[in-house]
């Protein structure tokens, strides 16, 4: 088993990398400068056609990191479904497919994203086509390949992203099923930011001696996020929220709630107090989501209240503040929520709010961190 864990991120240019104009054309659209530590690392072995194991984060550009092989995989000329990309969310999957159209622009690829949650009609229309490409959620490709809609004999190049959310979602029994569906033979890329020995099993009995790699910092945006948290009584939460989006200029900010229930209060009386909010929170539909998280990224909105389902995955550029109006219920989702700032090395401040009676939960949270959240105070008295 080889693990290459990377201390500095390579010298390594984009045009370094062997893949066809139109991908150099896309990648270089999309202003990157460099590759990132992760697409440094993954993105040779797995141009090479060897399987890969990247333990990365959402945030550290793992998404092109398998996007442009894939890309660089497809045969025109083969018939059917190709490229398999499964992930634990509709909204990862929207983001994944949103990026394979960007990185194959000039040899559009047109992903067909399968996930649950909306019409299985057009999703059965678009797999008629040729789709050469799937993007989706386990359940839902399962569905289709039980109701004979989906054929997964021609893939040759399958991606397990964010494998151990994937896991901890119970998704386990259908991802092997699905992995079973396709040929032996195939290139397998596997992304996940933490490598439980259920990953290990996995990739013990479906990869072909892939390659370990690893970016020393775990947790690379959360080095980039300033850090605050206000202790104040509880029943002034909603003020503390309007005094820090008042002291700002333009904020773009994520507010998470723990219940569907309040996320729908404080968004109706953020809206009664005159600021434009969106609300994002699992009981929304497909449609209404991609229509609040599309007003929010145009910034036409500049605060999104959420749920946790919000916490994961999600990549809207130039979010400025994430506020945790109620406490995360532990270390991992803190991490995960002030992840939606300090996207791709922007600055960004996540804020907690703590009632006087939550410091003892606060506390606990703060130890397991590896930097320091620093008490301050309210821009104005709230
Ligand atoms: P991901 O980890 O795939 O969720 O990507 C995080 C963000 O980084 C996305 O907005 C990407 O568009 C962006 N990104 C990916 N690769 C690069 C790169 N080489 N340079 C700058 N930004 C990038």
């Amino acid at each position: 088993m080889v693990t290459s864990i990377l201390h500095e991120a390579p010298r390594v240019s984009f045009d370094d990398l062997s893949f066809s104009r139109g991908t150099q054309r896309a990648v270089a659209d999309q202003g990157w400068d460099a590759p990132t530590p992760i697409q440094a690392l993954a993105l040779p072995p797995l141009l090479e056609g060897e399987d890969v194991v990247g333990l990365a984060q959402t945030g550290s550009g793992k998404t092109a990191a398998f996007s442009i092989p894939l890309i660089e995989a497809l045969n025109p000329k083969t018939r059917g479904v190709q490229a398999i990309v499964l992930v634990p969310t509709r909204e990862l999957a929207a983001q994944a497919a949103a990026e394979l159209a960007n990185l194959s622009r000039y040899e559009p690829v047109r992903p067909v994203v399968l996930c649950g949650g909306t019409a299985i009609g057009p999703q059965i229309k678009a797999l008629k086509g040729r789709a050469s490409v799937v993007v989706g959620t386990p359940g839902r490709i399962l569905d289709h390949l039980n109701r004979g809609t989906l054929r997964l004999g021609s893939v040759s190049y399958l991606v397990l992203d964010e494998a151990d959310r994937m896991l901890d979602m119970g998704f386990a029994p259908d991802v092997k099923r699905i992995l079973s569906y396709t040929p032996d033979g195939r290139q397998t890329a596997l992304f996940s930011a933490t490598m439980p020995d259920t990953i290990r099993g996995i990739v013990k009995q479906h990869m072909r001696s892939p390659r370990w790699l690893a970016v020393e910092s775990e947790a690379p945006t959360v080095d980039t996020v300033e850090q605050v948290y206000y202790r104040l009584d509880g029943r002034d939460k909603t003020r503390a929220l309007r005094s820090l989006i008042d002291a700002e200029e333009n904020p773009l900010a994520i507010v998470f709630r723990r219940t569907k229930h309040g996320a729908t209060k404080l968004h109706r009386q953020l809206e009664r107090d005159g600021y434009k909010a969106g609300l994002l929170h699992g009981g929304k539909t497909q449609a209404q989501r991609n229509k609040t998280l599309a007003t929010f990224v145009g910034g036409r909105t500049r605060i999104l209240v959420a749920t946790n389902v919000a916490a994961r995955g999600l990549d809207v550029p130039n979010v400025s503040h994430v506020v945790n109006y109620d406490l995360p219920e532990d270390v991992e989702t803190y991490v995960h929520r002030i992840g939606r700032t300090a996207r791709a090395g922007k600055d960004g401040v996540a804020v907690t709010l703590v009632g006087e009676n939550e410091i003892k939960e606060f506390n606990k949270i703060k130890r397991g961190l590896p930097v320091e959240v620093r008490e301050s105070k309210l821009p104005i008295s709230a």
